[in-house]
C-alpha cells in the first residue's frame, strides 16, 4: 500500500513536538516547544488555535480525567484548566532550573512518564550542552513524582506494547532506542536492552531518534530528527522495515489519529535553521498527515489525575 503525505497546518511552529490525538473531539494537540505554546487542530473542522502557557518551554499536552489538560512549563508539570479559559497552575516542580522537561506520555494505568534534558534553547550547538543532565520520571494521579533513570542526555520518545510487558524509550544523543521490562502495577522498569542503535553503521542516515509511537502490530514508528523521515522499526530485530520521507529534515514526533487511528500525524521543526535552509525546505515547522499506510495505532491514554 502506498502512502500519501499532506500538510495539515503549514508553518505553524518553530519546534513542533508532543502530538496527542484526542479521539473524542478528533483534534490533534501539539506544542511549540521553545515558544511555550500549545496548539489544537480540529481535524474535522480544520480549525487551528493556540495558547501560550506563560513559560519558556512547553513539551506536553495530555487530557486529564478531571478535565482540562496536563501540561509542562519548562521544569514544572502543570494543569491547563480548559482550552477556553487558558488558566495554568503548576502542580509539581520536577526538574532543576538549568533543565527542561521533554517528551512525555501516559501509560495504560493513567500514569504520566516524562523525561528531561539540559535546556539548550540558548546554546545553539547541542554538542556543547552539558552531558548526562536528563532523567526519566513518572507522575501519579496524586501528584507524586518518581525518578526512574538518571544520566540521560536528551530523554525523548516512549511507548508500550499492548500487553504492557515492554516499555520502549529513546535517548536521542547516544541515538538509542531501548526496551525495558515494564511492570504496570508497580510502575517500574527494568532489564534495559538496545532495540536499535542509530549510531550503528548497519542503519546509516538515521539522524537522531526523537518521538515515537507504536502500531497495533507492535512495530515502532520513530521520528528521525535531521534525517527527514519516520521509520517503522521491528523491535524484535532492530531492523527498519519501512521508511516514510518528508519534505524537511527536522522531523520530531508522530502519533496515530483519525477515526480508525489509521492516519499518522507528524510534527516538524525549524530549530537552528538558516534562512537559506528554510528557503530550501519551506515546509519545516508544519504538521503533516500520512494516510494509506495500511496500519493503525491505538487510542491515546489520558492522565488519571
Ligand atoms: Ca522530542
Amino acid at each position: 500500500m502506498s502512502e500519501k503525505i499532506e500538510v495539515v497546518v503549514k508553518n505553524c511552529v518553530q519546534n513542533g513536538e508532543g502530538p496527542y490525538f484526542d479521539d473524542t473531539t478528533q483534534s490533534l494537540y501539539y506544542v511549540d516547544l521553545f515558544a511555550g505554546d500549545v496548539h489544537k487542530y480540529n481535524t474535522v473542522t480544520r480549525n487551528h488555535s493556540r495558547q501560550n502557557l506563560d513559560c519558556s518551554v512547553a513539551s506536553v499536552i495530555i487530557p486529564r480525567q478531571k478535565g482540562g489538560f496536563l501540561v509542562s512549563q519548562r521544569t514544572d508539570l502543570a494543569i491547563l484548566d480548559s482550552w477556553d479559559n487558558g488558566k495554568v497552575t503548576s502542580i509539581a516542580k520536577v526538574e532543576a532550573d538549568a533543565n527542561m522537561l521533554n517528551d512525555g506520555k501516559v501509560d495504560a494505568s493513567g500514569k504520566l512518564w516524562i523525561g528531561s534534558c539540559f535546556c539548550g534553547k540558548d546554546i545553539p550547538d547541542p554538542s556543547k550542552w552539558p552531558k548526562g543532565q536528563g532523567s526519566l520520571y513518572s507522575l501519579e494521579a496524586n501528584g507524586s513524582v518518581k525518578k526512574h533513570i538518571s544520566n540521560l542526555n536528551i530523554s525523548n520518545g516512549m511507548d508500550w506494547t499492548d500487553d504492557n510487558s515492554v516499555m520502549y524509550f529513546i535517548d536521542s544523543i547516544p541515538r538509542q532506542v531501548w526496551a525495558f521490562d515494564f511492570d504496570i502495577k508497580a510502575g517500574n522498569i527494568s532489564n534495559q536492552r538496545t532495540v536499535a542503535d542509530f549510531s550503528s553503521t548497519e542503519i546509516p542516515d538515521m539522524g537522531f531518534p526523537d518521538g515515537m509511537t507504536i502500531d497495533t502490530e507492535g512495530k515502532l514508528w520513530v521520528a528521525c530528527f535531521d534525517a527527514g523521515k519516520v521509520v517503522r522499526l521491528d523491535p524484535e530485530t532492530g531492523k527498519v522495515i519501512r521508511t516514510v520521507k518528508f519534505p524537511c529534515e527536522k522531523i520530531t514526533s508522530c502519533c496515530f489519529g483519525g477515526k480508525d487511528f489509521t492516519d499518522l500525524y507528524v510534527t516538524s521543526s525549524q530549530f537552528l535553521m538558516t534562512p537559506a535552509q528554510l528557503e530550501k525546505t519551506p515546509l519545516a515547522g508544519s504538521i503533516f498527515k500520512v494516510t494509506g499506510l495500511g496500519v493503525r495505532g491505538r487510542k491515546a491514554n489520558i492522565f488519571s489525575g
